[in-house]
């Protein structure tokens, strides 16, 4: 199957002097499930528009199989699928007729359109609603009508804006599933999301922040640039310990995981031991701790909100 390199170099986006997209560059092979993690606004939505040819590049390139998506825009159309995040399916076609259309404008051979609809139908688990009104399916099966759309003409890409935002875990799955099979059929795939166990499932991963690409890697290599584990601090009452505890000094941060504080600090082991030695909140009961792996959770967390003190040196870039 032929394969597709998707190539960004220094990619720009200004907005009335507002920088949307900052001089990203980076490579994404054939075949992967690239996530991509930013806060809103960061400029994900800009950077995927700037992809598919649909607003111009203030500065820098990008390429898809080494044509350039603005220049050559129209030829590189037919290489991608894009499900945006408000896809304007055609509520008022049914299924059948909204993948015919969009096997039109993608000008999928009409020899081959009805195979190609009956393949889908069949895998996006729609045959037994083909007939149904867009307009009348469930936001899941919505959701997947748009992603069979996008795929009609058998792209080698597919770029999707939060395909999964507001579904149910069973559809969720579903599409994740699909991904996957489209991933090992060579099919290059570019998710945004904000779920962190979806970050999980990708082959590698990039946080943005205010249009600046902070780290491309694994998910297993992005959660070994946190340096050790981290602490989880059992106490009661729950509520007013994290606001004391987020308000120590040498503490950059604090969450909530299964009833525990959790606690983001550059040296917790130094830390842990002086509190052991003395304790310094004496409205609050010690109760136990724990000594957790880092996740993605913790890793977005240590990019989104700046906690450089917990990530390794070579990582601070
Ligand atoms: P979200 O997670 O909310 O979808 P995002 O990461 O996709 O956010 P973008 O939608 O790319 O972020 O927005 C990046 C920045 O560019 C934001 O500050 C946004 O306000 C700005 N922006 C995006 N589109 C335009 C536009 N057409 N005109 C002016 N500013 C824009």
């Amino acid at each position: 199957m032929a394969s597709l390199l998707i190539a960004l170099e220094n990619l720009r986006k200004t907005f009335d002097g507002t920088v949307a997209v900052d001089d990203i560059s980076m490579s994404i092979p054939a075949g992967e499930i690239f996530g991509f993690l930013g806060a809103n606004g960061a400029g994900k939505t800009t950077t995927i528009r700037m992809l598919c040819g649909l607003t111009r590049p203030s500065g820098g390139r990008a390429t898809l199989g080494g044509a350039d998506v603005w220049r050559d825009r129209f030829r590189v159309r037919s290489m991608f699928g894009y499900v945006a995040q408000r896809f304007s399916l055609y509520t008022d076609l049914t299924v059948k007729e909204n993948l015919r259309f969009f096997g039109g404008a993608y000008r999928v051979n009409p020899r081959q359109m009805d195979a190609r609809i009956a393949e889908l139908l069949t895998t996006l688990d729609l045959a037994g609603k083909s007939h149904t009104l867009a307009g009348g399916l469930s936001g899941g099966m919505r959701q997947l009508l748009a992603i069979g759309c996008a795929l009609i003409h058998e792209p080698l890409a597919l770029f999707l804006d939060e395909p999964t935002s507001g579904l149910d875990p069973v559809h969720r799955q579903r599409i994740w599933d699909l991904l996957y099979d489209l991933s090992a059929g060579g099919t290059t795939i570019f998710v945004t999301t904000h779920y962190m166990d979806e970050a999980e499932r990708c082959t590698e991963v990039a946080f943005i922040d205010k249009g600046r690409l902070l780290a491309k890697d694994s998910p297993q290599q992005l959660k070994e640039r946190i340096r050790g584990k981290l602490l989880q601090l059992r106490v009661a009452p729950l509520m007013p310990a994290l606001a004391l505890i987020r308000a120590e000094p040498d503490v950059l941060g604090v969450s909530v995981r299964s009833g525990m504080v959790r606690l983001y600090a550059a040296h917790p082991e130094a830390l842990f031991q002086r509190w052991l030695e003395r304790w310094p909140f004496p409205s609050i009961e010690y109760q136990g701790h724990t000594w957790d792996t880092p996740d993605m959770e913790d890793v977005f967390k240590a990019y989104s909100q700046g906690y450089h003190g917990i990530l390794a040196e070579e990582a601070q870039r």
